[in-house]
């Protein structure tokens, strides 16, 4: 028998080791390497969600499962047609670990503890004859005639057949990656929160609406959904996915704009200025704090009557129409002074990295480079916060491993 063709993996974090894993366990054809920079494997995996790890997400839909990519929406939509959500719930199945479904829809494991996905992803490359060197740093790469010789920090050089570059969102993965001729869609931050220090709402800090539209002044984006008031501005689903599709029109701005919040996205400003005036009509004696008349939290309600100048105790028949008009309008475009940005400590990704056109989605090789391929953080995809993240690191490493087991 000739000697093993060899498979270098830069980068132990949740796509190099899965990466790994699979193709270990698809074939006994290669020599599996992982190399590492630092001592430790998994390290995000560790922290994500809290400690928890939000695995994936339960939208087993392809194209719905799409819509929650800022960056690489198009391009992942063949790639879950080979390994979505369903197929990530069942390699962890298969391998002893049962994910769990939130309201929200986020995958966690039952233990919610993230060392159980550590301990199944390590034992897994461990069964598969995976090598693992910590502490390999990668100085440069160079092509051969049949692969590549990677040269080492402290090591002599290695030679391989195929490459993956997994090294998330790392610069020195980025410049490895561009001394081959990749281009690299400059990485700025993704996934954070509204820093407002002059929002009026900062004491009403806790407070959690169902459903909040969020858009910002002069940019496409609008957001849908849960809402959180923070001490520091706005923070939540809605203002966290607004934060990912509107990552690089922020960086632009410096983060300063001005954030819109529409209380009441069910309904029109026109719907919301009739249901004013009707009360009035019907209850010219109340007053509006006392009618809590589209169902928001109360000190929220009541705040927002203060900012639209109407004061505490007024009668709705001493109320003018003009201040029920501005009413309607505070309720459906509130605005406020973003200063800032503030990291997400549950989720946080890099928006950026190998250029998508660069790459060929069937087998996460290289256009560029053969026998050279991605998975995971570093490529120009990010998604929003949910388990989406994860899954992009599974399906691209899942290709990637699959890809190199036919070869
Ligand atoms: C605090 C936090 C919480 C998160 N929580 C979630 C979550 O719950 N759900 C979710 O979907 N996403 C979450 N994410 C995002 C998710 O962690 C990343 O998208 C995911 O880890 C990307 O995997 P990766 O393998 O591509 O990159 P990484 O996990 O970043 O791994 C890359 C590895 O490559 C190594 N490396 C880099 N350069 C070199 C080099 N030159 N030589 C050798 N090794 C190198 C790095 O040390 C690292 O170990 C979270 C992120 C953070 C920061």
């Amino acid at each position: 028998m000739g000697q093993k063709k060899r498979v270098i993996i830069i980068g132990g974090g949740a796509a190099g080791i899965f990466a790994a894993a699979v193709l270990g366990e698809k074939t006994n054809t290669f020599e599996i390497i992982v190399l590492e920079k630092t001592r430790q494997l998994l390290s995000k995996v560790r922290i994500s969600g809290g400690g928890r790890c939000n695995v994936t997400h339960a939208q087993f839909d392809p194209k719905k499962l799409t819509a929650n990519y800022p960056r690489g929406n198009k391009e992942l939509l063949g790639p879950f047609h080979t390994f979505q959500p369903q197929d990530t719930t069942q390699w962890f199945h298969k391998h002893g670990v049962e994910l769990k479904t939130e309201e929200d829809g986020r995958m966690f494991p039952t233990t919610d503890h993230s060392s159980t996905i550590i301990n199944c992803l390590l034992d897994a490359a461990k069964q598969a004859g995976v090598q693992i060197r910590n502490e390999y740093s990668i100085r440069s790469i160079e092509k051969t005639e049949n692969g590549f010789r990677l040269h080492l920090d402290n090591h002599d050089p290695i030679d391989c057949d195929y490459l993956i570059l997994a090294t998330g969102s790392s610069p020195q993965g980025h410049a490895l990656a561009t001394s081959l001729g990749h281009t690299i869609v400059s990485p700025v931050p993704s996934l954070f929160t509204f820093n407002v220090p002059t929002s009026p709402l900062l004491d009403l800090s806790g407070i959690t609406i169902a459903d909040a539209e969020l858009s910002l002044q002069g940019m496409p984006h609008k957001q849908r959904g849960s809402l959180l008031l923070t001490h520091w501005g706005f923070s939540g689903p809605a203002a966290l996915k607004l934060s990912a599709w509107a990552a690089r029109d922020l960086h632009a701005c410096n983060y300063r704009t001005d954030l819109f919040i529409n209380w009441l996205p069910a309904q029109t400003q026109e719907e919301i200025l009739n249901t004013l005036n009707t009360c009035k009509k019907q209850k010219p004696h109340k007053s509006l704090d006392q009618e809590n008349l589209f169902g928001l939290p109360l000190n929220l309600w009541k705040r927002l009557l203060q900012m639209s100048h109407i004061s505490p105790g007024a009668t709705l028949g001493h109320i003018s129409d003009k201040m029920l008009k501005t009413l309607a309008q505070q309720l459906s475009a509130s605005s406020f002074a973003v200063e800032g940005k503030t990291t997400y400590k549950s989720e946080f990704v890099t928006c950026g990295g190998i250029e998508l056109k660069e790459i060929n989605f069937k087998s996460m090789e290289s256009r560029l480079v053969p026998n050279l391929f991605f998975a995971g953080e570093v490529l120009n995809i990010d998604g929003v916060t949910g388990g989406f993240n994860f899954q992009n690191a599974w399906t691209t490493a899942y290709l990637a491993a699959t890809a190199i087991a036919a070869r």
